[in-house]
Formats: structure tokens, C-alpha cells, sequence
């Protein structure tokens, strides 16, 4: 008879963990993964999928505009949120039943229940008790919102997937992804959209070149930043919120979206009983191989609170099936994390900031260009676009590329390969373009402009 029911249990069926048990039973192991929720976790549900879709929304009443000086027509767009909630939801329940199918193809036992850690090896899942050789938490992470008097009057990212009715006046709290990214649709959408963040800046982390250039399209785009506001109280009042600000100010608006970080969700699962340790934020303190402080408990993706993004997790998922249950040799590689924010335009960024490959590299050249995207000549729209390469001077290597326009996302993804594959400007530089594309300007930037 096996020791164990189970060679892997997972916790959590999002993006880390559903990649962890398919691979993990390709390889062999007997799997099972319980999610209380919807499968797919955060990406699909309340989180990538239905944002980019919700961004897709966003861009149409731009469009209607800009399509006037190429000779369309258009009548004055009406913008129906019901229609794009509901189609929204359709889509993501189809995607519930791929991430189903795709399990029970690789022959990974699916429980649908709250799981918690019993014992070392025993797990209690809903009512019934098993056991499994080893554990993996991938539970992620879960909006956070302050304390202040009336939070509990805000929605978080969560809420934004089913709103019963669309804010015409909303207020964003934070200066991270969400915040950026739920502005521009927001403000796409028709909604009256203001963004207070704390700092002097949003988007700490990010190249200071690329915040300072979104800051001013998100205003271009009629989206209010007010920078240095922290909120004071949140309260009701006939027809809308009443927002008070530590500076005296206040503003009424129908919605206040908390986009002030996510938190790992690494409560009620049973974990320090058994030994696993956390750290102050609640992340699972792991090592190099994803190990906890108990050897046969492994956690990956937001929970352990590293880089919160969804192909990081699958990344490191595969790197613990491949570890328990085959060659082990798969690496997760942190130095040149690609990543999008879908705001408006997209911001797409590989490698460090400016500011950190100047401490990094003493002979840095900076590659920059601003301009008008052609499609811009003819539409009219002021929107600009920005795109920066850095290059090692020592070597010649290209170490960062940065960009905030069109399509972002899309050209980025392809740099970060040359990036991540050693390209040398003179690599770049040999390259043809591709015209009449912006994503050319990265081939033929030839001047340093510091
Ligand atoms: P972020 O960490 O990106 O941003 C949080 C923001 O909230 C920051 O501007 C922060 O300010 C501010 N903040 C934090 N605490 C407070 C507070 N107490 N009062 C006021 N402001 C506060 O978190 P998000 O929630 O936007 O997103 C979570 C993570 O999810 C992201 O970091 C990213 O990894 C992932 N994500 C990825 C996306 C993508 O790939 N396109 C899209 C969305 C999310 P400060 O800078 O001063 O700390």
C-alpha cells in the first residue's frame, strides 16, 4: 500500500499552481489541487483576463474619435456596461472549464473546497482528511485596502468584474498597476476619473523617465492625478461618497477603488502550526528551490511575495515539478523580467530602470526617442510615444528597453528575448526594421542622448 494518497498536494488553482500539477502529473506524480474558488485563480478571474478585456472596452470611444479625420462617420458612441460585464464573465466561465479540462487530461484529482494543512503530511480538505508526500501552497495574494474611517465604504479590483452599475465619477487610491491600469479604463469608459497617490510620482519602481511621460498622457486622457493626497475618511452622503484628504480637500464621487497593494494570502491554511514560517507581510519565507521552513512544503507565486506576475508563478510552478519529480534542473531567471502595465498607452519595460543601471553600470549610454505615432498625424489625438535603450558601455550590451505607447506589451516581448539572449546595441543596430512600425525605433536609435 502508498504511504501517501497523494505525491503532490496543491494548494490553490491559479496560474502557479494548476502549472505546478499538470507538470508535476506529467512527470509521473499523483496530484491533486484543491481551490475554494474559481479555477484559474487571480489572472483569470478578478485579475489579467478580464482587465485586458476591460481595456479592450475602454479604447473604443478614442477610436470613434480618431476614425472622424479618416473620413469615417461615427455617431455619438453610447457605452453600455452591462453588455461588457456580462460578455466579460461569459468568457472567463468558458476559460473556468478549459482550466478544468486541462486538469483532468493530465489525470490531477480536482477538489473543489477550502484545503488547510492538518498535520505535516495530512491535509483537511472541506470534510474529508488526505495525506500527500509533499505540499505546495500557491494561494496568492488578495487586494489590500488602509485603514482609515469608512475603507470598508471602497471596492477593490475584485469588486470592479461585477459592478451592478458603472461609477460616472470615481475615485482611484494608489499609484501601482492597478491604479494606473483601472484609470485609463475608467476614464475610457466615460467615467468622470480621478487618481490620488501618495507619493510624488506613480508607479515607484519604474524607469523615472517612463512615470514622468505617463503621468502626463494619464492627464492627456483627462484622468485628474492628484499626486502627495492621502485619504483621511471615506462617507456616505445622499447620491455618493464624500472623500475627505489629510490636506483639507474632499471631492464626492459614486465609487472609490482601493488599489493600494495585495497582501499574501497565506491565512487559514494552517501553515505556522505546522511550522512553516511567514514573514511579517504574511509572505511564506522560502529558499532557492521554493522550500519552506518544513522541507516537504513548497510555496510559489504571489504568496511568497517575489514578482507578482502571473508567468513568474507558472514559471516557478514548472521549476518545482521539474525539482520533486524530474531532472531538477529548470531555473526561474529574476535578473530581466519582462512586464506590461495595460494603461494608456501601454507601458512595456525589460531590465532596470535609468536610474538603477547608472549605480549598476559606470559607462552607461542612454538611447532615447520621443515622437507622434503616424496614426496620430491623421487622427489629431495628442498622445506621444517614448521608448529608451540602455546599453553597458563596457560591453556593449543592451541591459534595459522602456517604452510607453501603443502596443507596449506587444513589442516589448520580443526585445526582452534579445535582451535576455545577450543582444549588443550593434546587434540592434544590424537588425532591419520593420516599417512603417514604432517598435522600428528600437533598430534605429543611433545617437546616445546621455
Ligand atoms: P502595487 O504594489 O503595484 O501598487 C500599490 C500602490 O498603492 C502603490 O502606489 C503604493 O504607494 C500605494 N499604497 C500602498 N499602501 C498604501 C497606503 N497605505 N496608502 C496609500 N497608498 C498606498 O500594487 P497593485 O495593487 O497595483 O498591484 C499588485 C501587484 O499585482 C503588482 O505589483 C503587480 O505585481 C501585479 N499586477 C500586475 C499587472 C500586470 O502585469 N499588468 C496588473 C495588475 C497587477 P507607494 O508607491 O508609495 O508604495
Amino acid at each position: 500500500m502508498r504511504e501517501h494518497d497523494y505525491d503532490l498536494y496543491v494548494i490553490g488553482a491559479g496560474s502557479g499552481g494548476v502549472r505546478a500539477a499538470r507538470a508535476s502529473a506529467a512527470l509521473g506524480a499523483r496530484v491533486a489541487i484543491a481551490e475554494q474558488g474559481q479555477l484559474g485563480g487571480t489572472c483569470v478571474n478578478a485579475g489579467c483576463v478580464p482587465k485586458k478585456l476591460f481595456v479592450y472596452g475602454s479604447r473604443f470611444a478614442e477610436d470613434c474619435e480618431d476614425a472622424g479625420n479618416f473620413g469615417w462617420r461615427v455617431e455619438t458612441p453610447d457605452f453600455d456596461w452591462p453588455t461588457l460585464r456580462d460578455n466579460k464573465t461569459r468568457e472567463i466561465r468558458r476559460l473556468n472549464g478549459i482550466y478544468r479540462d486541462m486538469l483532468e487530461d493530465a489525470g490531477v484529482a480536482i477538489q473543489v473546497d477550502h484545503a488547510a494543512v492538518a498535520a505535516p503530511h495530512t491535509l483537511r480538505v472541506g470534510a474529508r482528511s488526505v495525506t500527500a508526500r509533499h505540499i505546495l501552497v500557491a494561494t496568492g495574494s488578495r487586494p489590500r485596502v488602509p485603514a482609515f474611517p469608512g475603507n470598508d465604504l471602497v471596492i477593490t479590483s475584485d469588486d470592479t468584474f461585477h459592478l451592478a452599475d458603472f461609477p460616472e465619477r470615481v475615485l482611484i487610491l494608489g499609484g501601482g498597476y492597478i491604479a494606473v491600469e483601472f484609470a485609463g479604463i475608467f476614464a475610457g469608459l466615460g467615467a468622470t476619473t480621478r487618481l490620488a497617490y501618495r507619493g510624488e510620482l506613480p508607479l515607484r519602481g519604474f524607469d523615472e523617465g517612463v512615470r514622468r511621460f505617463v503621468l502626463d498622457e494619464m492627464r492627456r486622457k483627462h484622468v485628474d492625478v492628484r499626486l502627495n493626497a492621502r485619504i483621511a475618511a471615506v462617507e456616505e452622503k445622499p447620491g455618493g461618497l464624500l472623500c475627505r484628504f489629510d490636506n483639507d480637500d474632499s471631492l464626492e464621487v459614486d465609487a472609490v477603488l482601493a488599489a493600494t497593494g495585495r497582501a499574501p494570502a497565506s491565512a487559514g491554511i494552517g501553515l505556522p502550526a505546522v511550522g512553516v514560517r511567514l514573514a511579517a507581510n504574511g509572505a511564506v519565507v522560502v529558499d532557492d528551490d521554493y522550500r519552506t521552513s518544513v522541507p516537504h512544503i513548497f510555496a510559489i507565486g504571489d504568496v511568497i511575495d517575489r514578482v507578482a506576475l502571473t508567468p513568474v508563478a507558472i514559471a516557478e510552478g514548472a521549476c518545482v515539478a521539474e525539482r520533486l519529480f524530474g531532472d531538477g534542473q529548470r531555473l526561474v531567471d529574476y535578473a530581466a523580467v519582462p512586464t506590461a502595465i495595460f494603461c494608456q498607452p501601454n507601458i512595456g519595460s525589460v531590465g532596470p530602470t535609468e536610474e538603477a543601471a547608472r549605480k549598476r553600470y559606470s559607462r552607461l549610454r542612454v538611447y532615447e526617442s520621443r515622437f507622434r505615432p503616424l496614426k496620430h498625424t491623421v487622427s489629431g489625438r495628442d498622445e506621444r510615444s517614448l521608448m529608451k535603450l540602455l546599453v553597458d558601455g563596457d560591453t556593449d550590451r543592451v541591459v534595459a528597453a522602456h517604452m510607453c505607447g501603443a502596443e507596449a506589451g506587444e513589442i516589448i516581448q520580443g526585445v526582452a528575448v534579445a535582451i535576455n539572449a545577450g543582444a549588443t546595441k550593434a546587434d540592434f543596430d544590424a537588425t532591419i526594421g520593420i516599417h512603417p512600425t514604432a517598435a522600428e525605433e528600437f533598430v534605429t536609435m543611433r545617437e546616445a542622448v546621455r
